[in-house]
């Protein structure tokens, strides 16, 4: 594999797992503030970030890649509400779009068309990821955090599914 798409996708491994920590900490700040059903939701984000890493690790090493791991960065561990946790977790999310389009990039200008088929299943994923944060970021915003709001999207984010994409039938589903 080429070096460069090698040590993006090694970097990126890293930035799911320190997006897995961002979410468990929020996950935990939610919880401090008895809303079980938002620190489920960040719960369940942790582990799609979890499986996120997971499947650029076993496409790194399917490939032949080395894989290289570094320090995850510390998260915050406090917001000023859940809003702007929420806000946050908007933020976050756009940044990771913007990485994996410039890991296409790279992929394409260093002619590796596996990768960019690989990389384009985490893009698609990422119009859901921004979609779902923004949702309950602008229901928040929009309740300016009222409280029997805030505790009718805590009922509804409790509902809320993990389903793993590094399992074969999620794999057929894609
Ligand atoms: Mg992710």
């Amino acid at each position: 594999m080429n070096s460069k798409v090698v040590k993006a996708l090694n970097e990126q491994i890293n930035f799911e797992l320190y997006s897995a920590y961002i979410y468990m900490s929020m996950s935990a700040y939610l919880k401090a503030l008895n809303l079980p059903g938002f620190a489920h939701w960040m719960e369940v984000q942790t582990k799609e970030e979890l499986a996120h890493a997971l499947k650029i690790h076993n496409y790194l090493i399917e490939r032949g890649g080395e894989i290289v791991f570094k320090a995850i960065k510390e998260p915050p561990q406090k917001w000023e509400s859940p809003m702007a946790a929420f806000k946050h977790a908007y933020d976050h999310e756009q940044i990771v779009t913007s990485r994996f389009e410039e890991i296409i990039d790279l992929a394409l200008k260093e002619k590796d068309h596996t990768t960019n088929i690989q990389m384009q299943w985490f893009l698609n994923e990422q119009i859901e990821e921004e979609a779902n944060v923004l949702s309950i970021y602008q229901q928040l915003k929009m309740a300016n955090n009222a409280p029997q709001v805030i505790f009718m999207l805590d009922r509804e984010l409790a509902q809320r599914v993990f389903v793993d994409p590094n399992a074969p039938a999620a794999n057929q589903a894609n």
